[in-house]
């Protein structure tokens, strides 16, 4: 009996470090929210962030609300235009926030910026406005740098000014990058590209700035960070044709992935591994799966661990060689972009096949 109990506890040890170690992920959910932005983070020390809430409440409200989730440590406004801003204000109300991210944009044409700082205010989160070059620390294992902002007061009714205010976060984990360029268009990636070098924009995920619109992703910033993946924001049959036939162009002939958040919520998990973990299982670089909210996130990680070796359940994101990078089909974007202004983006992406 006193061996059972002591093989128990010692494989109940060794479930709960395998759970700690296979848990030390960075997720991110690029939420279908409509037209708009809204994407959560889970941070591999068990902290959380919302950047951009999109444009209405309920989309957001039920995100958050299928992941139980009632505090985030940080929630990011990147540029004050209500297709980011207006879900916010409920998550304002539905959870707890610590800290609030905002730029020094302010939108003229718009009330409702104003207001989602009163309740960041009122409920005592703390407001930061990060400046350029800054790096945040939400995590020490996660290098997250600020490559674009408005770091003084800009009072506008230009919604190019104010989209080229936008927050700009890439973040490194264990060797990979992801760049979240929120609406920046073409002005704003020149000052991004002339305050860096193309070797500090490098990333293999990029969310295509301004959802995917001709405005934003110009030849000189994608050469500079030359994607694999490029996630797209948008919903669908919106007003504007988004995403535009010239950039999804563009992206197709840098045979970068294409993902859509306008039907699915897509996800993007990215997993220290070894390489001669990656080497014996001959795990491809890109894992196929979709978000359910059904499915807790340990679902995927469980799955991990079956999957893994020992060895592999001891590596930590330092001496990691490199991550295995989850996301989910795209078949069901290619059903979806149906609308007359988003015929020639179709047409493109329907050379996809996974
Ligand atoms: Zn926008």
């Amino acid at each position: 009996m006193k061996k059972l109990t002591s093989f128990l506890s010692i494989f109940s040890f060794l479930f709960l470090l395998l759970a700690s170690v296979v848990n030390a992920q960075l997720n991110f959910y690029f939420v279908n929210v409509g037209m708009g932005n809204a994407t959560y983070i889970e941070l591999p020390n068990g902290q959380n962030a919302l950047i951009d809430g999109g444009p209405s409440v309920k989309p957001i409200e039920a995100f958050l609300k299928s992941k139980n989730i009632t505090h985030l440590d940080h929630v990011v406004l990147t540029h004050p235009h209500s297709d980011h801003y207006m879900g916010l204000k409920k998550v304002f109300k539905i959870a707890t926030v610590s800290n609030f991210y905002d730029s020094k944009a302010e939108n003229l044409s718009a009330k409702g910026d104003n207001n989602l700082r009163a309740l960041a205010e009122a409920q005592g989160s703390v407001t930061h406005y990060p400046k350029i070059g800054e790096q945040l620390n939400w995590d020490p294992t996660v290098n997250i740098k600020v490559l674009n902002t408005c770091e003084t007061d800009t009072p506008s009714k230009n919604n190019g000014e104010i989209n080229n205010c936008s927050i700009v976060l890439k973040f490194t984990y264990a060797g990979q990058k992801v760049l979240l360029t929120a609406d920046m268009e073409e002005p704003g990636e020149r000052r991004v590209l002339s305050r860096f070098p193309a070797s500090e924009l490098q990333a293999d995920v990029i969310q295509a700035g301004h959802h995917g619109s001709k405005t934003a992703s110009s030849q000189p910033f994608l050469n500079a960070v030359r994607p694999r993946i490029a996630i797209l924001s948008y919903g669908t049959d919106n007003k504007y044709g988004f995403p535009h036939y010239e950039v999804v162009s563009k992206l197709q002939a840098m045979n970068v992935l294409m993902y859509a958040t306008n039907e699915q919520t897509q996800t993007l998990f990215l997993k220290p591994v070894s390489k001669s973990v990656r080497a014996a299982e001959n795990a491809p670089q890109i894992q196929v799966k979709a978000y359910d909210a059904n499915m807790p996130v340990f679902t995927d990680a469980s799955y991990f661990a079956e999957e893994a070796t020992a060895e592999s359940a001891n590596v930590s994101v330092e001496d990691a060689e490199t991550v295995e990078v989850e996301m989910p089909s795209l078949t069901e974007v290619k059903k979806s972009m149906h609308g007359e202004k988003s015929r020639k983006s179709l047409e493109k992406l329907q050379h996809f096949s996974f």
